[in-house]
């Protein structure tokens, strides 16, 4: 199995860079591992803290479109160049803790989605330099109200609520260009998306070098690669598990935002 590296809450409230054992202890580093974090002589035992998500990006930059299945469901052509939105940090939600339904939206749906994490500063990169700048790989939940979606036109309110970018369990350095993407509601043995990522109509290079023609990106940015077909809606008290093979699988429960 590949190494898998974690951010977590330590029980006196600590948060640290990991790496997390087989036995689920996880040995702490003293900065992100994309920024050359060393191994310290500290570990953390498996009931001594919860994983959060496993980076705090300034940015989001996510792909709208990027799979031709799902830009069919959605009635739309694909787009003859990636469509960029962005996802407030505020956003990103720990594995395990709750998406909030808001009371503005009558349909919430889930997005399972490959998310790649950004290693260093990035800007103007070609597709030939942007793999040096990819240091891994998720998974993220692009959660979407999609009738505010559609109604306000553009996607800033329906893709920004606090908690609608679940991300994690952990980072891993190389995954499978065929690793296989699927989410699932519930106990449903059945998957409501099922993909593999090279059915991406924009790969992981080029949709890196595409946005650093725009911004600058920097490290532990996050970028999310856009969704399949299969979207669809969740109700408060549902869980969505979102898998990828080679990473793992991230999984929240839906709650009522009070
Ligand atoms: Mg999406």
């Amino acid at each position: 199995m590949s190494q898998r590296y974690v951010r977590v809450q330590a029980t006196n409230g600590s948060i640290h860079y990991g790496l997390l054992q087989l036995s689920r202890e996880v040995k702490v580093l003293d900065a992100p591992p994309w920024l050359k974090g060393h191994l310290t002589d500290l570990s953390l035992p498996a009931d001594g803290y919860q994983l959060l998500a496993p980076c705090l990006p300034s940015k989001i930059v996510a792909v709208g479109k990027n799979y031709a299945n799902h830009a069919a469901e959605m009635g739309t052509s694909m787009p003859s160049e990636p469509l960029l939105f962005l996802k407030p940090p505020t956003a990103v939600l720990a594995p395990q803790r709750e998406i909030l339904y808001p009371p503005q939206s009558q349909q919430v749906e889930y997005e399972g989605e490959l998310a790649l994490i950004i290693g260093q500063r990035c800007c103007n990169c070609s597709v030939a330099e942007a793999g040096d700048q990819i240091w891994g790989y998720t998974v993220a939940n692009d959660v979407t109200a999609r009738d505010l979606q559609r109604r306000d036109q553009q996607w800033t309110r329906a893709k920004g609520f606090d908690s609608f970018c679940p991300l994690g369990p952990w980072v891993v350095r190389e995954i499978s260009p065929s690793a296989r993407l699927q989410t699932f509601i519930n106990d449903d043995l059945q998957p409501v998306q099922s993909a593999s990522i090279d059915q991406m109509a924009f790969g992981p290079e080029a949709l890196v070098s595409y946005i650093s023609q725009v911004m600058t990106l920097l490290p532990g940015d996050v970028i999310l690669t856009g969704t399949p077909e299969g979207v669809g809606a969740v109700q408060p008290g549902d869980r969505i598990r979102v898998e990828i093979e080679g990473i793992g699988s991230l999984e929240n429960p839906v709650v009522r935002r009070q």
